[in-house]
């Protein structure tokens, strides 16, 4: 869990972002995040990694696969 951390951690260099062209808004990913992030609405596509705490759960749950991990932009 530690090594996890460290990775996902909001110095790394790894995020999540949003594809707004793929999301259907339907509000899944903001219901069930642990730290109630509103995930759905996230700026310009990329979560806050300051609160984020990579659980992954937001991306599991997308019906649409519009949550991905990548390189922080
Ligand atoms: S669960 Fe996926 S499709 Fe639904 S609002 Fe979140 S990112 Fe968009
Ligand atoms: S990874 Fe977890 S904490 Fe981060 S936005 Fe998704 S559900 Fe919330």
């Amino acid at each position: 869990m530690g090594a996890l951390n460290a990775i996902f951690s909001s110095k790394s260099l790894l995020g999540i972002y949003r594809d707004v062209g793929t999301c259907d808004t339907c509000g899944l990913c903001s219901k069930i995040c642990p730290v109630q992030i509103d995930v759905e609405k996230a700026k310009l596509g990329r979560i806050d990694g300051k609160e984020c705490i990579m659980c992954l759960e937001c991306v599991a749950a997308c019906h649409t696969s519009a949550l991905k991990i990548s390189l922080k932009r």
